[in-house]
């Protein structure tokens, strides 16, 4: 564009104007590019406050834009000045649970990130966006774990400044996948210390004995684990872990949770578990096994807790959703959890939602017995994610229907549940059924 307004510029002489002008203003962007941390300096003396000095990037970005001159000199300019800039005052901008909390995620050997083979660490497990945040583990773990920290600060640095010049979507570039993602919304940023908060171990391939039907664990290779060709991807992932751990990175109050295929048969089990120690946790299990160190931690630290995706209230339904026949046997390990457990809270319950399967009476039934047995108070009403996105009108509705259902006699039960997979449409609609 530049290129054409200059040839125009010697063809028209009223176009010679306006070239004239642009040109000086690139000239004058492309000199701050140049020159922009003792630039900066100066002008932080000159803007007495970050306030004027956003105003003046403001001005520039006017004219990147305007005239479609290189964004990505916009983007170098709004990386350099980051680290100059109290945005501590910024209060609302766009952001995310998981970006706020500063979760850490370690979700399969390469995440959502295909082709990456040294294992990734991301912010989020995001399964509506492929390219969701996140690092390679490349490198030393400190060198892992300090780009990851950087990715953040810049992120929510980026989202403020923008915020601020009340640009849109267009000027994002380190928020431009997130902008994608219906979790990135208007946020009140809370007292943030900079802290991990949430540590998910959901790392990949890790076998488990179940056989749900809507698990791509079970239905693909990501169950088969070769210790031999996935030792160093679980090494770096381990190593990562610890160093921010080590170095004081994770709050004292952070969530840890373990996931990976089935916690209690992942060969490195004792590893994960030694890492969490009595940390605040939650285990999700098939409860397939009793498993003394989960039940350890579950005895020492009254705030964590094991949850298990029940998904059927009837032995039947359980053998027709899990491939398994041993409702009886988990139902018991249920029990010994509730035994070695300080509080009831302590085990919870999802229920996937599938319909045609366990979509009836008999099972809402079945699970609110056990709840109120095991004294589980809330149940966390989900879905397939397999078909979470798909334009399938028909199992939506039946979804939807089923789920209002369930609502409707847990309430008149005294029973709590919750949403998991459900836009905020979605549980409006689930919870008309319950005015019925
Ligand atoms: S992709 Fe969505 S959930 Fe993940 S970090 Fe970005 S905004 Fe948050
Ligand atoms: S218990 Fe979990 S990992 Fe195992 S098959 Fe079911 S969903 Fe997959």
């Amino acid at each position: 564009m530049y290129k054409l307004l200059k040839s125009l510029a010697l063809l028209f002489p009223p176009v010679k104007k306006l070239y004239q002008k642009v040109n000086m203003l690139k000239n004058q962007c492309e000199d701050l590019q140049r020159q922009n941390v003792e630039l900066l300096k100066r002008n932080n003396e000159y803007y007495k406050n970050e306030i004027d000095l956003i105003k003046k990037i403001n001005e520039l970005g006017s004219v990147i834009s305007d005239n479609y001159i290189n964004k990505e000199q916009y983007y170098k300019l709004i990386e350099n000045i980051i680290p100059y800039i109290d945005l501590s005052h910024i209060k609302s901008y766009y952001s995310c649970n998981a970006l706020e909390r500063f979760d850490m995620i370690f979700n399969g050997y390469n995440g959502h990130h295909v082709n990456r083979e040294n294992g990734c660490l991301e912010f989020c497990c995001n399964n509506q966006i492929w390219d969701i945040p996140g690092v390679d583990l490349l490198g030393t773990p400190e060198e892992s774990i300090i780009k990851f920290v950087k990715m953040r600060n810049d992120i929510i640095a980026e989202s403020k400044i923008i915020a601020l010049l009340e640009r849109n979507d267009s000027f994002r570039n380190y928020t431009s996948d997130c902008a994608k993602c219906n979790r990135f919304k208007l946020v009140d940023s809370v007292k943030n210390d900079g802290l991990i908060h949430y540590v998910n171990i959901n790392v990949f391939p890790a076998p488990c004995q179940c056989k749900c039907i809507y698990c791509e664990v079970h239905n693909g290779q990501l169950g088969i684990l070769d210790r031999e060709k996935h030792n160093n991807i679980y090494d770096r992932i381990f190593n990562a872990i610890t160093y921010a751990k080590d170095h004081g990175m994770i709050a004292a109050d952070a969530l840890w949770q373990a996931a990976s295929g089935e916690i209690t048969i992942n060969p490195y089990k004792d590893k994960i578990l030694d890492l969490i120690g009595n940390n605040t946790s939650r285990f999700l299990s098939n409860c397939f096994i009793f498993d003394e160190k989960i039940a350890a931690n579950l005895h020492n630290n009254p705030l964590s807790e094991i949850n298990l995706s029940i998904d059927a209230g009837t032995a039947e339904t359980w053998y027709k959703v899990k491939g398994v026949n041993n409702f009886n046997v988990v139902v018991e390990n249920l029990f010994k959890y509730k035994e070695i457990c300080n509080k009831p809270e302590q085990i919870t319950f999802k229920y996937i939602i599938l319909p045609g399967i366990n979509d009836n009476l008999d099972d809402y039934n079945g699970v609110m017995d056990l709840m109120k047995r095991l004294c589980v108070k809330q149940l966390i009403i989900s879905r397939d994610g397999n078909v979470e996105f798909s334009n399938d009108k028909n199992h939506h509705e039946s979804a939807i229907k089923a789920a209002g259902i369930f609502v409707k006699i847990l309430k008149t039960n005294n029973l709590l549940y919750s949403f998991y997979h459900h836009s905020t449409d979605e549980k409006q609609n689930i919870e008309t059924f319950t005015d019925l």
